[in-house]
């Protein structure tokens, strides 16, 4: 994959929950994943969390608690940091993630086009003004979710979450995407312009099953562009990409970040 890299005069990664998994945030698909207890038709839109808000509270409130928990834990690891260095290196030009953890900005990825938003980041429906939820509000909720019961007690926490707007006083949300919502647009189409134009794309961690997003990849292969698949299962693309790379993304980028520190000393395939 290396030699890969070195070759690309244009190289793109385009991530998914999978490269967040060995930093604790659990993805949706899989025997460990979200939709496993919480299925996706309630609680992957805002429609369904309605009614789950109405007659599912605690539930909710126990989705609500793992994931902000998991998320305020989570630190970037060896696959956000190589992404992150191979930027800095001026060998990689962009990180396209659908994540919403901000992990590739904390490991010091600098050009991250977030096509589902950032958990992190509220959104006003007034004035559209974006601004970020500070660590310590953060945690303050997570104390309110995790002894939410009640929809009041629920409606105490989410608003503290959802604070009104600092400019206007609106009402805001937090600025992900759910299921059936639109992608940011600039994002979006910025993520196509760079999956057109790169030569090689890194796709690691994703099903690639979750549409418009999935686009970006076969952008990439119509564009000509060579795929490498870093994923312990195989995904709808591993039949299409150059190379499918059966491992999970932290511990392959381990190996190569130990390779690129001290030459010669690792036998894994990087
Ligand atoms: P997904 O759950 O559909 O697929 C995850 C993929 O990651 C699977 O192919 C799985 O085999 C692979 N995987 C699991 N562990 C891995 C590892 N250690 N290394 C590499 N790959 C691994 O997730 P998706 O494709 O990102 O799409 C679903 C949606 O999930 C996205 O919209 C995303 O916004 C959202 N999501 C984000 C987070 C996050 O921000 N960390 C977490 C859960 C879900």
């Amino acid at each position: 994959m290396r030699e890969l890299i070195d070759a690309s005069p244009y190289t793109v990664a385009f991530t998914g929950a999978g490269v967040s998994a060995e930093s604790g945030i659990p993805t949706f698909r899989g025997d460990e994943g979200i939709w496993r207890d919480y299925p996706p038709a309630l609680y992957g839109n805002l429609p369904g969390l309605a009614l789950a808000f109405l007659f599912r509270p605690r539930r909710l409130a126990g989705l609500a608690s793992g994931v902000l928990a998991s998320l305020l834990q989570a630190q970037p690891n060896p696959c956000h940091r190589a992404l992150a260095m191979l930027e800095g290196e001026g060998r990689l030009r962009a990180v396209i993630t659908q994540n919403i953890d901000g992990l590739h900005q904390a490991a010091g990825s600098r050009l991250v086009l977030e096509l589902h938003g950032n958990a992190f980041r509220l959104r006003c429906a007034g004035c559209g003004k974006r601004t970020e939820v500070e660590r310590e509000r953060a945690f303050g909720v997570l104390e309110s979710l995790r002894e939410s019961g009640t929809r009041r007690r629920l409606l105490k926490a989410l608003r503290e979450y959802a604070a009104p707007c600092a400019s206007c006083g609106g009402r805001t949300r937090p600025d992900v995407v759910f299921f059936g919502e639109g992608l940011p647009p600039g994002e979006f189409n910025r993520a196509l312009e760079e999956a057109s134009r790169c030569r090689l794309m890194l796709v690691l961690g994703t099903s690639a099953v979750v549409y418009p997003a999935a686009l970006i990849p076969q952008a990439a292969l119509e564009g000509g562009a060579k795929v490498v698949v870093i994923d312990p299962s195989r995904t709808v693309l591993s039949s299409r990409a150059h190379l499918h790379i059966p491992a999970a993304a932290g511990r392959f980028f381990a190996l190569w970040l130990g390779r690129e520190s001290a030459p010669g000393q690792y036998s894994a395939d990087g």
